[in-house]
């Protein structure tokens, strides 16, 4: 008696929820507008070179 049909639905709507996008962040050192994908960890500053990790974003 386990309702398959609805738990197939439940994760594929998580799968759509999760799925990446981009995100603006700050680079935190030439405080340029750089984007990083929400499934990436980490992505280099397109203005300075900079590395710049999903933790250490600013938020303003
Ligand atoms: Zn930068």
């Amino acid at each position: 008696m386990k309702a398959t049909k609805a738990e197939f639905k439940e994760k594929s709507a998580c799968a759509e929820k999760y799925s990446p996008f981009p995100e603006f962040i700050t680079c935190p050192k030439c405080r340029e507008e750089i984007e990083l994908w929400t499934d990436e960890e980490e992505t280099v500053c397109f203005f300075c070179g900079y590395k710049v990790f999903k933790n250490e974003r600013l938020t303003n």
